[in-house]
C-alpha cells in the first residue's frame, strides 16, 4: 500500500474514547492514518483537543462551539474562544453549525441530549456567525455542521465574510441541487462512513455529483458509526448503550466511498489527499 487516510472530521477528545486512547492511536498509527482533524465541540473539550495536538504530530487541532452546545455557552464564551484560538495559530474553526433536527425531530429522551439547553435557530445563528468571523479573519479552515437547515445555512453563508481557504461541510447531507451553490462560494464535502447504510441511497447518490477537487472523508467518531458490515474496527457501547464509531473505520469508509464512486481506493486517497492538504494546509 502507498497511500495514507485522512479523516477530516473525528472528536478524538470524547470521553468515549479515552479508555482506549494509547490502542486507537497505535491502530491509527499502524493504518497508516497520516492526519486527523480532530473537532472541540464545547467551552470544556477545548483543553483537550489542544492537549492531543501536542501529544500526536498527525492531529489537527480545530475548536468551535457546536450548535448542540450553542444554549450551555458561558457568558464570556466569545473571549475564551478568541484566546484558545491565538494559542494555536494554525488550528481550524469547528465544529460550528446549525442543527434544526434538535429542535424539530429528535426525541425528548435522546441521551445524548440530557442536560443541554436547545438554543433556538435564531441564537444558533449568532453564535455560527461569530465563529466565521473569527474564521474568516485569521483564514482559517472552517467545519461547518448542518442538520434540517440548509435553506438557514445558505443564507449565513451568502452574508458572511468566508475564509478565503474556504470551509467543510462535514458528513453533507443536503440536497444534491445545492452542492454547486456551495462548492462556488467555497465548500468542501466530506463522505462520512454511515452513508453506507443501505437506506442512505440519496445520501451516497449526491456524492457523485460533488467535484472532484472537494472532496473529503471523515469518521466523526465516536459519533455516526457505520452499518455492521462495515464496522471493522469496533469498541464497547457506551454507559447509556450507543454504538462507539472507532476512529479506525476511516478505513471502510475510504473502500465505500471509492466504490460509489467506482475508483480505486489508491485513486481516491490521492485524490482526498491532494484536497486535504489544499484545505487545511498540511
Ligand atoms: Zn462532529
Amino acid at each position: 500500500m502507498t497511500f495514507a487516510y485522512h479523516d477530516a472530521h473525528n472528536h478524538l477528545q470524547d470521553e468515549w474514547l479515552a479508555p482506549h486512547l494509547d490502542k486507537i492511536a497505535d491502530q491509527l498509527t499502524a493504518l497508516p492514518l497520516s492526519a486527523a482533524v480532530v473537532n472541540g465541540t464545547c467551552e470544556d473539550d477545548w483543553a483537550r483537543v489542544s492537549e492531543l495536538s501536542r501529544r500526536f504530530p498527525w492531529v489537527v487541532p480545530s475548536f468551535g462551539l457546536h450548535p448542540w452546545d450553542a444554549g450551555n455557552r458561558s457568558p464570556d464564551w466569545l473571549e475564551k474562544f478568541s484566546a484558545v484560538l491565538a494559542a494555536h495559530p494554525k488550528a481550524g474553526v469547528g465544529e460550528i453549525g446549525l442543527d434544526r433536527w434538535i429542535l424539530e425531530r429528535a426525541r425528548p429522551d435522546d441521551p445524548r441530549l440530557a442536560g443541554l439547553r436547545r438554543a433556538p435557530l435564531d441564537e444558533q445563528i449568532d453564535v455560527l456567525n461569530a465563529q466565521l468571523e473569527l474564521a474568516a479573519k485569521d483564514n482559517r479552515a472552517a467545519t461547518i455542521h448542518c442538520l434540517d437547515a440548509w435553506g438557514a445555512l445558505d443564507k449565513v453563508l451568502r452574508r458572511a465574510k468566508l475564509p478565503t481557504r474556504g470551509f467543510l461541510l462535514h458528513a453533507y447531507s443536503g440536497p444534491t441541487e445545492m452542492v454547486r451553490g456551495f462548492a462556488e462560494r467555497g465548500a468542501y464535502f466530506s463522505f462520512n462512513g454511515s452513508f453506507l447504510d443501505e437506506k442512505k441511497t440519496r445520501h451516497r447518490d449526491t456524492f457523485k455529483n460533488i467535484p472532484r477537487d472537494r472532496l473529503l472523508v471523515e469518521t466523526d467518531a465516536p459519533a455516526m458509526p457505520l452499518p455492521q458490515p462495515w464496522r471493522t474496527y469496533k469498541l464497547p457501547p457506551s454507559p447509556t448503550g450507543q454504538p462507539i464509531n472507532h476512529p479506525g473505520n476511516i478505513e471502510a469508509a475510504y473502500a465505500g466511498l471509492a466504490a460509489v464512486l467506482d475508483l480505486s481506493v489508491e485513486a481516491l486517497a490521492a485524490q482526498v489527499e491532494v484536497n486535504f492538504t489544499r484545505f487545511f494546509g498540511r
